[in-house]
């Protein structure tokens, strides 16, 4: 069983809410009572259950995805002067973890549909920019492709932070690359509050990131801040992959019924592109893009309507940055419904409605 938070009950369909229950509540109670709550035996148990469930031989917690995100930069040497191919749309975390060592994000064109970076212009950005690293992510779940690896062998830190417990060509996510990274943070697929971990074949990465997490004990250095996880994190994340299975079938029901709902109705029309749905993938965000509607007006009527939808990824790169039309049009035009395993199904049917509703509105002027 699962409990809704109090909080939220009031009358709006938020775009995010938790889900969890006893388990969670009994296994941070038991962390506390146990009076260790600093990284200790509960991060190391996580670390194992995380690698047992990817399929490699190393895991490290750490105390953000973003923490993730920089020190599997610094393992792989990244350095001032390097350039890292990142996909134009993506998580600003990206960018910044680059440029934490004095590294330049370089963005890379996506694909359509899947939102994820495009292969083919990862394939020249590689042979143009000489990369240190690329970061790949699996955007709102859906497996990115990684075709461009059978002719490079520049490294890829893979971002597994909206899809993990996929398989990938019958390979858990988090094995198919040098380094794969999650986010724990409170409204990702695994709920810790803040958290993250890197995930790892090679015992040089997982030794580096080991030991940068944490200065004590050691000679003065500025990469080695405060990137640890704690036991209480650690705990509530435990709980939550036990029910991880569960969640993602809970997940792609909901998404499978948005589907039949708005490619069924003739008000859909041409008005809008619904998510890939062709490969496998986790449904960790029901991304639509708006084709018509003025996206401003659609967020409006629905907000108006007490549905909480919302642009997934704000727009982070400079002015001047290569012509990537389809990130472009992304940032501009994408638009993410609430998608949880507690949403109800009269909730979704009042979100299908509404935005239904306002494509009609607000379309072709
Ligand atoms: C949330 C997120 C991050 C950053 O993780 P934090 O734990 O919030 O620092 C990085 N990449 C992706 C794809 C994310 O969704």
């Amino acid at each position: 069983m699962t409990m809704v938070p109090k909080s939220v009950l009031a009358g709006v369909v938020p775009h995010n809410r938790l889900t969890f229950g006893e388990a969670e509540v009994e296994a941070v109670a038991r962390t506390i009572r146990s009076g260790q709550w600093a990284q200790g035996p509960r991060v190391a148990e996580l670390e194992g259950e995380l690698a047992r469930w990817a399929g490699v031989r190393h895991c490290v917690c750490v105390a953000s995805g973003m923490a993730a995100l920089r020190l599997a930069l610094g393992a792989l040497k990244i350095s001032a002067g390097s350039s890292v191919l990142v996909p134009a749309y993506s998580c600003v975390a990206l960018a910044n973890a680059c440029l934490f060592w004095g590294a330049t994000p370089i963005p890379v064109e996506i694909e359509a549909g899947a939102w994820n970076l495009d292969a083919n212009s990862c394939l020249d950005a590689i042979r143009q920019d000489q990369p240190e690293a690329v970061i790949a992510v699996n955007t709102f779940g859906c497996p990115v492709d990684l075709s461009f690896r059978q002719l490079s062998n520049v490294p890829v830190i893979e971002d597994c932070a909206h899809a993990f417990g996929m398989e990938v060509d019958g390979k858990p996510l988090g094995s198919r690359s040098e380094i794969g990274v999650l986010s724990f943070y409170a409204t990702k697929l695994l709920g810790g509050g803040e958290g993250g971990a890197v995930l790892t074949n090679s015992a040089g990465i997982a030794e580096f990131v080991r030991s940068s997490r944490d200065y004590g004990e050691q000679g003065a250095s500025a990469h080695r801040m405060n990137d640890k996880m704690n036991d209480l994190e650690a705990a509530l994340v435990l709980a939550q992959l036990e029910r991880l299975p569960e969640m993602i079938a809970r997940r792609e029901e909901i998404a499978l019924r948005y589907i039949e709902r708005l490619s069924s109705s003739s008000a859909a029309g041409n008005a809008f592109r619904l998510p890939d749905n062709t490969s496998r993938r986790i449904w960790y965000r029901f991304a639509v893009e708006l084709r018509d509607a003025n996206p401003d007006l659609v967020f409006e009527s629905l907000r108006e309507e007490g549905v909480d939808a919302a642009r997934p990824i704000t727009e982070w790169r400079p002015t001047g940055s290569p012509s990537c039309p389809v990130a472009d049009k992304a940032y501009r035009n994408l638009l993410s419904l609430p998608l949880y395993p507690t949403l109800t199904e009269e909730e979704q049917e009042h979100v299908a409605q509404s935005l239904l509703r306002a494509v009609e509105e607000h379309g072709r002027a």
